[in-house]
């Protein structure tokens, strides 16, 4: 089933979805379920599995220093499976330009269609660290429009190479956006360009970057309806569970963190108390955004669950 689907289908009913993070390399899958098993309560029509690229490490080998890739976090295509199969809910996956030709693209997507998957969000990817820029691989794509492109033709039986008699795919496209500007980006206005630009290549819905103020995801959604954006624009939330990341959100993810937020976590003097603020903060924002009728809460667990339970609770 496709995400618009669901959200057609709810009539104006907020959903509830996650997002959840492959395990570091070696680790096992039964921690991440466990963490993903007490949130099924509040019936996730969908859970998004983020996609983590390739980075290098330098190491000495017979006595030569070379540059080896290492994914630190794979298997988001072996957690899609194991979510459908366990859950029976739809898994999103995350498909970046990162690292991939076309070609491999190609055949990622169409391994995802032979699961039965019918929703990814297509994403550019970061840059490699160490890099100043995003560089794509060669014969890859440099900016997401460019995936959702490919996807769409897909869609329509169209592959790189040659066209197929019937559909080779049938996803149901989303694409990511920033309610406070894309860091690279000179503007908001240019940012929303290119959003309109990923929209009009044929993605169906947009996921939103985390947001602390509720007013930020409001003004962006009045100025994508004004530029004619009419997808869901489903709104990300992620609870505070550090004092930390007061200062790294808005560091990497270039956000305004409320200074009421700052100012009641650094009250706090336990990590549990922290995370009880960053629990109220949340359900604030979200029984504000319930009550304008957003699609779905979609929630940035970082693969724990206990902040989101406390939260969903509370909401849904
Ligand atoms: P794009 O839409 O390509 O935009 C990138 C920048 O280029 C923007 O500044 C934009 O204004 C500009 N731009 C866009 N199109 C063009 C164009 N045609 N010409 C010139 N400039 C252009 N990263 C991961 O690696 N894995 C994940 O699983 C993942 N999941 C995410 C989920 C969500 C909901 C969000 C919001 C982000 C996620 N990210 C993930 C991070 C994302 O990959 C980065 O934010 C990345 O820097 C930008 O990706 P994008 O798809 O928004 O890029």
């Amino acid at each position: 089933t496709k995400i618009t689907q669901y959200i057609e289908e709810a009539k104006g009913k907020t959903l509830f979805s996650i997002e959840i993070i492959p395990p570091m390399k070696g680790q096992h899958l039964g921690e991440l379920v466990s963490h993903i098993e007490p949130l099924m309560e509040f019936n996730p029509p969908f859970i998004e599995v983020t996609y983590h690229r390739e980075e290098y490490v330098e190491k000495m080998v017979d006595g030569l220093l070379k540059r080896i890739p290492i994914r630190k976090r794979p298997g988001t295509l072996g957690i899609c499976a194991a979510i459908m199969q366990k859950f029976k809910v739809e898994a999103v996956p995350h498909v970046i330009c990162g690292g991939f030709t076309k070609e491999e693209t190609e055949d990622f997507l169409i391994d995802l269609h032979y699961l039965g998957i019918e929703n990814a969000l297509i994403l550019r990817g970061d840059q490699e660290k160490g890099e100043e820029r995003f560089i794509p691989k060669p014969g890859g794509h440099a900016y997401a429009n460019e995936l959702v492109e490919q996807v769409h033709a897909m869609n329509q039986g169209i592959l790189l190479h040659e066209e197929t008699e019937s559909l080779p795919t049938n996803f149901c496209i989303g694409v990511a956006a920033y309610p406070e500007k894309h860091f690279e980006a000179v503007s908001l206005d240019e940012d929303m360009r290119f959003l309109k630009q990923k929209v009009d290549a044929g993605a169906d819905y947009i996921v939103t970057q985390m947001f602390f103020n509720n007013q930020h995801y409001f003004d962006f959604v009045d100025k994508c309806r004004a530029m004619d954006i009419h997808v869901p624009i489903i709104p990300g939330i992620k609870p505070i569970a550090t004092a930390r990341q007061l200062e790294i959100l808005p560091e990497i993810f270039h956000l305004e963190m409320p200074e009421a937020l700052a100012s009641e976590v650094r009250k706090c003097s336990n990590n549990a108390a922290i995370k009880q603020v960053g629990v109220e903060w949340a359900v604030q924002q979200g029984k504000e955004l319930i009550q304008a009728g957003v699609p779905a809460l979609h929630f940035y667990t970082m693969s724990k669950s206990d902040s989101v339970h406390a939260i969903a609770s509370q909401l849904f």
